[in-house]
């Protein structure tokens, strides 16, 4: 059978913006007086980046290795999740090649901390910089992520095959 020698992976998320809780993006904590709601750190840019390294992978999705239900991902780091996720793909036989991801809110202004995230997804992933994009839009008011409600993120990843069989999980 034809083996191939790249994988392309999606992941989106979504989360509501409410008072009272931290605003962590790719790690990297935004000052502002909302934060996502969720039951880990509900980082949406990690979030959707972990599914873009499971989807590619064919590995499900995040909520099914780390349930919502399970009290020891209760405000848990992003950061660790993503690290697990790419284990998994790693022993999967896939390495990243690069990350595109691009977040979408009104506010914050989210240009000033760009740079940091791109640099905490990096050191997560032992990767360079440069194959790690992160973008961030706004919807021009439109819809839930214009009008303060919520937040959303997408993330398209490239896996290439390490090499040799694919190993057992
Ligand atoms: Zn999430």
């Amino acid at each position: 059978m034809h083996e191939p020698k790249a994988r392309v992976g999606h992941g989106f998320d979504a989360h509501r913006l409410v008072e009272g809780r931290p605003f962590i993006l790719g790690g990297v904590r935004v000052p502002f007086e909302k934060g996502p709601l969720g039951h880990s750190d509900a980082d949406v840019l990690t979030h959707a980046v972990c599914d873009a390294l499971l989807g590619a992978c064919a590995l499900g999705d995040l909520g099914a290795h780390f349930p919502d239900t399970d009290p020891q991902w209760k405000d848990a780091d992003s950061l660790r999740l993503l690290a697990a996720c790419h284990e998994l793909a790693v022993r999967k036989g896939w390495t990243i090649a690069n990350i595109d991801a691009t977040v979408v809110v009104q506010q914050p202004k989210l240009a000033p901390f760009v740079g940091a995230m791109r640099d905490s997804l990096a050191d997560v992933l032992g990767l360079e910089v440069e194959r790690i994009s992160v973008k961030a839009k706004t919807s021009e008011g439109m819809g839930y992520t214009g009008d303060g409600t919520g937040i959303a993120a997408y993330a398209v990843v490239l896996m290439e095959a390490l090499g040799g069989k694919e190993s057992a999980i």
